[in-house]
């Protein structure tokens, strides 16, 4: 089968290089609102925020057990001091502790001002008010220090940060109410196709149900993004043309899928030529050449393939980065690793391509990785069945069984 890339004169654009133009091309959003700490999961911080308090805010215990003075220790003999009370997690122990005396103490209990050591329960032995304390009792332990966690005055979080469930609940243990976050991205998807139908439809022949739109939307779950979902658009270039320049006025991206390619009826590039700016719309990745990217006004447009497979894979490796730094976030390189090839791949020189794997790990932490079977644009199931993707070089020619190829695992696998 001839394939229609070969036919174009223009060199494609390496994933790469088009990740390059993308961070050239994006300003990220810099208008800030507070948002109350339950809601901030996700979010990107837009200022450093400092603690203002001591995280332990009181030197406290780490173990239930009898808080007691270092200079009451006898190191190599049993020694006894009598119990004047107790501190519990809540309830500080409001006496004094003199020399010779100490106090019960429970985990989290503030240590009162005189001591500086608690021995566990297990090592004592107790007969009333005298508390028995063994030979080689070790001072200075089980205490935790007031801001050994994080200092008064000090960062909590760092400013571009998204914020992940334990950055929440160490902004709570600080006491922080809301935190300032860079404000959401508008976005609006939409499918466009004749042969789309909605999944409520009953199936006919020569339609097919709108998935990509349900795959986007799902993509498209997070915090940071504030989603419209435009429907599946017919393959009519004013109609097109028109939901492309209303959609312009009120969002910060517009992502479509289908109609990008070279078809006759494929308009999405043609139309953001009329309208916008095209920064690209070819890129040498496979699944998913026909990929425009570009600006209408202050909007920025991604028009993914029609292909579902291509849709995931693009999204995952063009426009997920992009949106990240659009919502202000510090962009990280996917993880990626080398596996065993567990299975022969095939694949023609020209195109990155991001075949879909099963990856595995041995009991000795080596990984090993299997093709999900066929790999054509439209086998979604493979997409499915994925735990990574095994991603080949343009210059690649295949691979053979045994031979380490460079994975990046995702969801099912992390
Ligand atoms: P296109 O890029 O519009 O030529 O579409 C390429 C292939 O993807 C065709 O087989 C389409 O039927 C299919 N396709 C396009 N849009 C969708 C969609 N929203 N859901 C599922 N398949 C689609
Ligand atoms: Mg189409």
């Amino acid at each position: 089968m001839i394939d229609p890339c070969s036919l174009e004169s223009s060199p494609l654009l390496s994933i790469d290089d088009a990740l390059e133009k993308i961070k050239t091309a994006i300003q990220p959003v810099m208008a800030s609102e507070r948002v109350v700490l339950k809601n901030a999961l996700g979010r990107v911080l837009s200022e450093d925020v400092a603690s203002p308090i001591n995280i332990p805010y009181d030197r406290n215990s780490s173990m239930d057990g009898y808080a007691l003075s270092s200079k009451d220790i006898n190191c190599r003999q049993p020694f006894t001091l009598s119990l004047v009370g107790a501190s519990w997690a809540g309830k500080p122990y409001q006496g004094a502790v003199q020399a010779g005396q100490c106090v019960r103490i429970f985990t989290g209990a503030v240590l009162p001002d005189e001591t500086d050591s608690v021995v566990i329960q297990e090592q004592v032995s107790a007969d009333r008010e005298n508390i028995l304390f063994p030979a080689n009792t070790a001072a200075y332990q089980h205490i935790r220090e007031a801001g050994e966690d994080i200092k008064q005055g000090s960062l909590v979080c760092t400013r571009l940060k998204k914020l992940t469930a334990a950055d929440i609940g160490l902004l709570a243990s600080a006491g922080i109410y809301d935190v300032p976050v860079r404000r959401k991205l508008n976005i609006a998807f939409f499918s466009t196709g004749d042969e789309l139908m909605g999944i409520g439809q009953q199936p006919e022949s020569g339609k097919i149900y709108d998935s990509n739109r349900y795959a986007l939307a799902a993509l498209l779950a997070d915090p940071c993004y504030s989603v419209v979902d435009m429907g599946a658009i017919p393959d009519d270039r004013q109609l097109l043309e028109d939901s492309i320049k209303q959609a312009a006025n009120y969002n910060d991206v517009i992502i479509t899928t289908g109609g990008a390619s070279v078809g006759d009826a494929d308009y999405v590039k043609d139309i953001l030529a009329g309208c916008g700016v095209v920064n690209f719309w070819k890129i040498a990745i496979k699944p998913g050449k026909p990929l425009a990217f570009g600006k209408i006004g202050a909007c920025y447009f991604f028009g993914l393939p029609g292909n579902p497979v291509s849709v995931i894979v693009t999204f995952q490796q063009i426009v997920a980065p992009a949106l990240k730094q659009l919502s202000g976030a510090t962009a990280n390189k996917p993880l990626r690793l080398l596996a065993t090839c567990t299975t022969a791949l095939k694949k023609d020189p020209g195109r990155q391509e991001f075949q879909r794997g099963i990856l595995t790990q041995d009991t000795n932490g080596n990984f090993f990785v299997g093709s999900t079977g066929q790999q054509s644009a439209h086998i979604l199931s493979s997409m499915s069945q994925s735990n990574c993707y095994i991603i080949l070089p343009a210059e690649c020619k295949g691979v053979s069984s045994g031979e380490k190829v460079l994975v990046e695992p995702f969801s099912g696998f992390l």
